[in-house]
């Protein structure tokens, strides 16, 4: 089987496109989105729709979870908070209740899916350090984790002494004595300085995982944004992939 791996969407209509464009080209791939449907960009109601239309499995993230009032946003930072509120104000009660249905974690054929980390899901910590992967490793007991969140693709192996380490590349084969942490980076707002679309695929019969990017149409978002008001530092970072 293979699953294509999305997440962060974050209300990125043209970005969402790109990737169900590729999508549309591969031939029997489970589509998984691991959450942050909304939040920052300027069509969250059509991004829910596209993912709902097609019953695509998803998770919830932090911003889907902001966005309908089940976490506090006090903590975010002002340009995240202006972007919630927007959004807020434009969803409608089917898409509270689409958002509020959704899981935050979930197992699938030997992964475990979830938006932050497996340890504490719904804290919402990030992963930043492999000390952190370390203990996120004694959380989830499939020999594959999928993480979005952080917006920067990586992936993270555990050899069996439970020694990590950050694999060098974005595509890797799977030996059976080796576990992994994969974040498969944004969709709709890219961090690692590549401002493309991001996605992984993961052949469970080949033994491997790779994280792709595709490019979309960024001035098209971003004069969307600018239409709707949304803080200018969301618009220009999107170009920078920031
Ligand atoms: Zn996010």
């Amino acid at each position: 089987m293979r699953y294509f791996i999305f997440s962060d969407i974050h209300g990125n209509l043209e970005a969402l496109e790109s990737v169900f464009e590729v999508l549309s080209r591969e031939k029997d791939c489970i589509p998984v989105c691991l959450g942050d449907i909304v939040g920052y960009g300027p069509n969250p109601r059509e991004c829910i729709r596209a993912i709902r239309d097609r019953n695509i499995l998803s998770l919830v993230g932090n911003h889907d979870h902001a966005a309908i009032e089940e976490i506090d946003i006090s903590y975010f930072n002002p340009y995240a908070k202006e972007a919630v509120l927007w959004t807020r104000s434009i969803l409608t009660e089917s898409d509270f209740t689409y958002l509020r249905s959704l899981p935050v974690i979930r197992k699938l054929g030997g992964m475990t899916l979830v938006h932050a980390t497996p340890c504490n899901p719904e804290a919402w910590n990030y992963m930043f350090t492999l000390f952190d992967a370390q203990s996120n490793f004694k959380c989830f007991d499939t020999q594959l984790c999928f993480v979005g969140h952080s917006h920067h693709p990586i992936i993270i192996v555990q050899n069996p002494n439970g020694e990590c380490w950050v694999h060098p590349h974005t595509t890797t084969g799977i030996t059976s004595d080796q576990r992994m942490i994969i974040n498969v980076g944004s969709v709709g707002q890219p961090r690692d300085g590549n401002p493309d679309a991001a996605y992984a695929i993961y052949d469970d019969e080949q033994g491997t995982v790779e994280i792709f990017r595709v490019k979309y149409e960024i001035r098209k978002t971003q004069e969307k944004m600018k239409r709707h008001g949304l803080p200018d530092y969301l618009i220009e970072r999107l170009e920078l992939g920031r």
